[in-house]
């Protein structure tokens, strides 16, 4: 006998099936959904809502990601690297701001003199805030060796999304040698677990050739690589990109949108206590899309300090929000915003991942 949909939401572990079923509620099932997620979530990581000034450190990188606008491959985009006044000056606004935390992104690159400017910004970072503001790198895969002076310099948190935890889809969307490797992806994500780091990752929702399967085999790939955060949302064409040419495949804009929505409430309801963010692709689909997100299981939001001049060049996507929506005066809007969904925002905190607390307390 099938088994009904409340009986699905209520149970504490899930079959790849189970989890196509709650990617695919529509209507009153959706509700359910969102509501026993965000159920979950107020139990077992409350309802309070962290911040991470995100910085966006420069759209120089040395891949070409078939989906990703700053690729290598794109010539019809400027370039820029933030000087080190910048990131500071972005760092004091946090800081200032009583934000707990920074996310310092970027293309990737591994240069010996790019590697020890990160490890310098870092401790320089460490110094201003005093040491109190908690430090989330993103910048893509790197050696063991590069990961640990980064973590010794101070960064404590790491996100690299997978992408695909399906390696013939990840092949699909990556060029196909070397330095896009869905193993060495794998391998990056378990250097910086055992370096120390909390580690987040990710996937993008609506690719091209991508099926419901593979996302529920995206949540279970995230649960079984004992993952501590999750950013991940909908995949947006940018058309001087390879991928572009199916834009016809794709799933409409609004439906993208809905599974993204979905995705982050089924994550809350199989993890229970990692961290997750409300990510700023959601919000340029829909300008309530970060707010949705909260209210149906995220926990953390990455509100975008990047210097204005610099912010309107790092497009990874078509449609990114670059209005300087996010500074000082409207933080106040943030937190209105984030009360009307029932939660507190929080200030002056790392916010760390419960999840990785609970697995070194046990
Ligand atoms: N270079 C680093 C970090 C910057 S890219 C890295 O790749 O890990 C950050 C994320 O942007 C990527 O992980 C990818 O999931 C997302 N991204 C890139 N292009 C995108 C697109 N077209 N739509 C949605 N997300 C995209
Ligand atoms: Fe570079 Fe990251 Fe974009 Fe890939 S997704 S091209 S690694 S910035």
């Amino acid at each position: 006998m099938q088994k009904s949909f409340d009986t699905i939401l209520q149970q504490n572990s899930f079959t790849k099936v189970d989890l196509v079923r709650m990617l695919l509620a529509k209507g009153e099932e959706q509700d359910r959904l969102f509501a026993q997620a965000a159920k979950i979530r107020s139990q077992y990581v409350g309802n309070k809502v962290y911040l991470r000034g995100l910085i966006e450190l420069s759209n120089h990188c040395r891949k070409n990601c078939l989906y990703c606008g700053i690729r290598r491959g794109n010539k019809q985009t400027d370039r820029y690297m933030l000087p080190d006044e910048a990131v500071l000056q972005a760092c004091e606004f946090a800081y200032k701001n009583n934000f707990g935390s920074i996310v310092l992104q970027g293309g990737e690159l591994t240069s010996k003199q790019y590697v020890s400017r990160i490890e310098n910004l870092l401790m320089q970072i460490k110094k201003l805030s005093n040491n109190e503001l908690g430090i989330t790198l993103s910048l893509g895969e790197q050696s063991e060796e590069t990961y640990r002076h980064w973590f010794e310099a101070g960064a404590h948190r790491y996100l690299l999304r997978i992408e695909s935890s399906n390696c013939e889809l990840y092949e699909k969307i990556h060029p196909r040698n070397i330095i896009h490797d869905y193993n060495r992806r794998v391998a990056c994500l378990k250097l910086l677990q055992k370096t120390g780091y909390q580690v987040g990752t990710g996937v993008m929702i609506g690719l091209p050739f991508q099926m419901p399967n593979d996302l529920a085999q995206d949540l279970l790939f995230i649960q079984s690589m004992d993952i501590d955060m999750v950013g991940m949302g909908p995949y947006i064409e940018h058309k001087n990109t390879p991928l572009y040419q199916y834009k016809d495949l794709l799933l409409p804009i609004e439906e993208r949108y809905w599974l993204s929505l979905r995705m982050v409430a089924v994550l809350r309801i199989l993890t229970k206590d990692i961290n997750i963010a409300a990510v700023t692709a959601l919000q340029a689909i829909h300008p309530e899309g970060r707010n949705m997100a909260i209210q149906v299981g995220a926990n953390v939001i990455m509100p975008n300090i990047t210097p204005g001049d610099f912010r309107n060049i790092y497009k990874l996507y078509e449609n990114k929000p670059t209005i300087s929506q996010d500074d000082e005066d409207n933080i106040r809007v943030l937190v209105e915003q984030i009360k009307s969904t029932g939660n507190e925002t929080v200030f002056g905190k790392w916010g760390d991942s419960l999840h990785f607390s609970n697995k070194h307390t046990i």
